[in-house]
């Protein structure tokens, strides 16, 4: 039987992570995936990126 250990720290996914899963941590945050570690990073560039959609948008 697997022990849940932890649920991944990305919002859109949340997946359990069992004793023994490959994880990826960032402090002491875990993710299920490099994917899931790379959204988290990702974040902060989306909040640029929809600035500039405001900056330099078509309205
Ligand atoms: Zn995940």
């Amino acid at each position: 039987m697997k022990v849940i250990v932890a649920v991944c720290e990305n919002d859109r996914c949340e997946m359990v992570i069992h004793k023994g899963d490959r994880v990826w941590n960032k402090g002491s945050e875990l993710y299920c995936s490099g994917k899931c570690l790379f959204e988290s990073f990702g974040h902060v560039k989306q909040t640029v990126l929809c600035e500039k959609q405001v900056v330099g948008g078509t309205r």
